[in-house]
């Protein structure tokens, strides 16, 4: 795979060096998702207070997409409010199923812009969206919790 060597620079640093990977004590939603095509796996903690992202942690081990992935995902999405995190969400899901075709909006997506290059790759778009697909999954339960408090 071929990606731009700026690009690859930024993957492989968040993979060396990733973000928020220790899992918090204290969360609103665990979330447990796992590539089996590829043999990523990640744990995700998520807490959301008054609306707004206060706290992602994850654990996991895979590829270097699929961590360095959801590292990007941790630095972009904390302290977003959870309407602007679908928007950049749905923003990274319509780059990967581009095929390519779309190079997407650096503005939005910061450094996940670096991954915009594995839409040409259909094995490896699942890597890419292991964390966001965690991400939203587990803020679908910690919402659907906190209308029960
Ligand atoms: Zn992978």
């Amino acid at each position: 795979m071929q990606l731009d060597n700026l690009y690859q620079e930024v993957i492989l640093d968040h993979y060396k060096r990733p973000q928020n990977k220790k899992l918090s004590a204290n969360y609103d939603a665990q979330v447990h998702h796992v590539n089996p095509s590829c043999g990523d796996e990640i744990d995700l903690n998520l807490t959301i207070t008054d609306g707004t992202i206060s706290n992602i942690s994850w654990d996991g081990v895979g590829c270097s997409i699929s961590q360095a992935s959801v590292s990007i995902l941790t630095d972009l999405l904390i302290g977003k409010k959870i309407d602007e995190a679908y928007s950049i969400f749905d923003h990274f899901v319509a780059l990967m199923q581009s095929k390519g075709t779309v190079s997407g909006d650096e503005a939005v997506l910061e450094d996940a812009i670096a991954l915009a290059g594995v839409s040409k790759y259909p094995a490896r778009i699942k890597c890419a969206l292991l964390g966001w697909m965690a991400f939203k999954d587990a803020s679908v339960q910690a919402q659907s919790k906190s209308k029960l408090d």
